[in-house]
């Protein structure tokens, strides 16, 4: 019997270029990024130039993490305490957490069988609670379709911020994933596309809400020390009403992150690679289906989806159990409580109980499974091997014990 034996949560190491970067910032020891010499421009700003430039955006912030990104985009759009805002019911524990942190209120919105928001949905809790601000997570890398988005969004006056943390070089239609709404947020933590261990970035064309990001970010009276920021009197009109609430990116993050924006392109073709590899191997599964992906969608598949359609929890149970003990690591988004990073909408109790059946439904049988990129097409295609041995196999427990009782009504009678 065939058995996988790497870990799904081993990245590739930082390229030398990052390690030399980050040797030289410790060097010279000025780590925080306002502490610069003479003409020194801060590794902090140079990645936010390139950033800026890598998605097109007139504008870019560094921040510590993406949560920090997301608040701080919530708060640059001036959300207010107690306001309602929109989200998607199948993302990650910081996204709603970004909602909370700033005293607001998530409000979820329906999920579609094929991982996106419920555009439907959407727009029925939109008019129900006059929420101004959707916070868009794609999650898993899953685009919604952006044009109807952006045109449903943009007939409603709602405010559209992108959660970019699965969709950093991903698009749709040719526009880069967070050029779409006013914001674009996105993560560098180790299991996304870049890594710096922690990490956040924020995009806009929007020069007031940029120049209130970064004063939100914590940039004391040193804003003229960012290259990728509105002009100085744009934030001397806001500077002393705009509160510091530090969460900045130091420049040994930066060091490690600015030689990995070039190496995203070839970063994406290898994701996708392994990604149609564990397509291939699981197509035709009897009882799995595979999340299709329309035309318009670029995506980078740092992760990989499946459904098990009206599987109940025991036999979902089951297949999980039987691939981890052969090696594959499958997360089930449908399991009671939540397990190490997966958690789901109804696990986060500070927000207000939202019935949400068409969503419960999709989480029911949906698994879940990181890709890193230690893996090659080859173990690719090994796990799917493994998967779908174990769907049809508990498939056939499922057949035996159906035929072991029907075997046993008939000597009943
Ligand atoms: C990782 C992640 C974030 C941001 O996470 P941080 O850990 O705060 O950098 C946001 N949204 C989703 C869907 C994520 O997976």
């Amino acid at each position: 019997m065939e058995r996988f034996d790497q870990s799904f949560t081993q990245q590739e190491p930082i390229p030398d270029a990052g390690i030399e970067a980050a040797i030289a910032v410790m060097r010279h020891g000025r780590l925080h990024r306002y502490n610069t010499v003479a003409e020194e421009i801060a590794e902090t700003a140079l990645l936010e130039e390139e950033f800026a430039a890598f998605t097109g955006a007139r504008y870019c912030l560094a921040v510590a993490s993406g949560g920090v990104a997301m608040a701080t985009a919530l708060r640059a759009v001036q959300v207010c305490p107690g306001a309602p805002v929109l989200t998607n019911a199948f993302t990650l524990a910081p996204v709603p957490g970004a909602i909370a942190s700033i005293g607001a209120r998530p409000v979820f919105i329906e999920t579609t069988e094929d991982l996106t928001i419920d555009l439907g949905h959407l727009e029925v809790m939109a008019r129900a609670t006059d929420a101004r601000v959707l916070m868009l997570s794609h999650m898993r890398g899953h685009l919604a379709d952006m044009d109807r988005l952006m045109a449903l969004c943009n007939s409603l006056g709602i405010v559209v911020i992108e959660d970019c943390a699965h969709t950093m070089g991903a698009s749709w239609n040719g526009v880069p994933s967070g050029r779409h709404g006013a914001i674009g947020c996105y993560s560098t933590q180790t299991y996304k596309h870049i890594n710096a261990g922690e990490g956040g970035l924020l995009i806009t064309d929007d020069a007031g809400i940029a120049a209130r990001s970064v004063l939100l970010s914590g940039s004391y009276m040193l804003y003229p020390r960012h290259r990728a920021a509105p002009p100085a009197e744009v934030f001397e009109a806001m500077r002393l009403d705009v509160p510091n609430i530090s969460g900045r990116m130091d420049n040994l993050r930066a060091a490690i992150l600015r030689p990995q924006i070039a190496l995203l392109a070839e970063r994406a073709a290898r994701w996708l690679a392994l990604y149609r590899a564990l397509e291939d191997g699981l197509s035709g599964t009897l009882g799995l289906r595979l999340i299709p992906r329309p035309a318009a969608e670029a995506f980078v598949p740092s992760s990989f989806q499946f459904t098990l359609p009206g599987w109940p929890a025991a036999r979902v149970r089951a297949l999980v159990a039987r691939c981890g003990a052969r090696g594959v690591e499958l997360k089930w988004f449908g399991a009671p409580e939540p397990v190490a990073f997966t958690s789901r909408y109804d696990h986060w109790r500070y927000a207000e109980p939202q019935p949400l059946p068409q969503t419960d439904r999709v989480l029911a049988g949906l698994i879940d499974m990181r890709l890193p990129l230690t893996f090659s097409t080859d173990d690719a295609a090994l796990i799917a091997r493994i998967i779908r041995a174990e769907v049809l196999a508990v498939g056939q427990m499922l057949q035996d014990a159906l035929d072991a009782a029907a075997q046993g009504l008939r000597l009943a009678d």
